[in-house]
């Protein structure tokens, strides 16, 4: 992974914020710095240093994944070198990342660092990240064309009588067969009124013929997640699914039409909920429409009813508007897309229209 030209934009934002550096302890942020896949270690970086400290386990790994740093070797006495490491970097003012340092870990880098100037950082690196590379999309598309494939089989596999821990185990040896791996929090398989939690986990609870069965499910292909919903129905559907889904699937296409950089995620939101809040549907569509993907499943760029940021080309957005109606169940429709100058690109390609969704028996 070309990680050279990723350092040299956060040394711009690091003068842009007025730090001589920048201690990285987020484990997604490292990898996406240095190209390391362990599990250990901090970032030291500044305009002058490029520092990688970690434990014996492994120095091996950082030479051959993180070429671009000066190995460390600390052991487990990092803060312990963590004043002469800054010094090193001729780093006074420096960064630290504050939503993944705990407040014990803070008050020690604070008593063990007399003279440094530390200063909460957020969303720094995210920041970066949410704008992905070419390589990055290629291995997102990759991904999913690999959930897509997991979709197919598990249409041809569900039915009346299954649990729903059942198919979310199918989809996931799917994946793990594949040299992927499923979500760590494991997929959604939630039938009926389950369907009306929006992040229900997988029961014993049985399918039946008839009910909305919404499948969220997604996979980490050489560490890029995929995220994709449907919503599927037994046998045939009913008047009540066919009106649910409809309105659903046309709020995710006018939302996934509008899409495009430039434009506010907010406006992306507003789009899609617009058409579910005229229907009346308005109160029953809770969550945010969409969100980044990535090195994390939930990442920048958000897209919420009041909450939104302008999209760049290069970002990856999810489209996924929601009715949840108590005792009857949920409806869910997500793809996966990738904004470009004009248009959003749904890297999704598995079917989405009605017909598509009721599963023959
Ligand atoms: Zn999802
Ligand atoms: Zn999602």
């Amino acid at each position: 992974m070309p990680v050279a030209h990723r350092i040299a934009k956060l040394r711009q934002r690091l003068a842009q914020e007025g730090l001589e550096g920048l201690v990285v302890s987020d484990p997604l942020n490292r990898r996406y710095l240095s190209g390391f896949t362990g599990s250990a270690g901090h970032l030291i970086l500044s305009q002058s240093a490029a520092l990688f400290a970690t434990d014996s386990r492994y120095y091996e790994q950082v030479g051959q994944q993180a070429p671009d740093y000066q190995l460390e070797r600390v052991g487990y006495e990092f803060i312990e070198n963590l004043t002469r490491m800054l010094g090193q970097a001729g780093a006074k003012r420096v960064g630290f990342e504050a939503n993944s340092l705990t407040v014990a870990a803070y008050a020690e880098w604070v008593e063990k660092t007399p003279g440094i100037e530390w200063v909460g950082t957020r969303g720094l690196v995210e920041g970066l990240r949410a704008v992905k590379e070419p390589d990055e999309i290629e291995t997102m598309r990759q991904a999913v064309r690999l959930t897509d494939a997991a979709f197919a089989h598990v249409c041809g596999f569900i039915r009346p009588g299954m649990t729903e821990a059942r198919v979310a185990w199918e989809i996931e040896k799917f994946f793990r067969e594949r040299s992927a791996v499923g979500w760590p929090a494991g997929h959604i398989v939630a039938g009926g009124p389950h369907g009306a939690l929006p992040h229900a986990r997988p029961t014993d609870r049985v399918l039946q013929r008839g009910e909305p069965i919404v499948i969220d499910m997604g996979c980490i292909l050489d560490g890029y997640y995929s995220d994709m919903t449907r919503t599927v129905i037994l046998g045939q559907a009913d008047a009540r699914f066919e009106e649910v889904y409809s309105l659903v699937l046309q709020a995710h296409q006018a939302a996934e039409d509008i899409a495009r950089a430039d434009l506010s995620s907010q406006v992306v939101d507003n789009t899609g909920r617009g058409i579910i809040e005229a229907a009346g549907y308005g109160e029953y569509f809770g969550h945010g429409l969409g969100h980044g993907v990535g090195l994390n499943i939930h990442e920048a760029p958000a897209a919420r009813k009041t909450q939104g940021e302008p999209l760049v080309a290069g970002m990856t957005l999810t489209i996924e508007p929601g009715v949840y109606l108590p005792e009857w169940g949920g409806v869910r429709v997500e793809d996966l897309t990738v904004i470009g100058p004009d248009r959003a690109t749904p890297l999704t390609q598995s079917p989405k229209q009605l017909a598509d969704m009721v599963i023959p028996l």
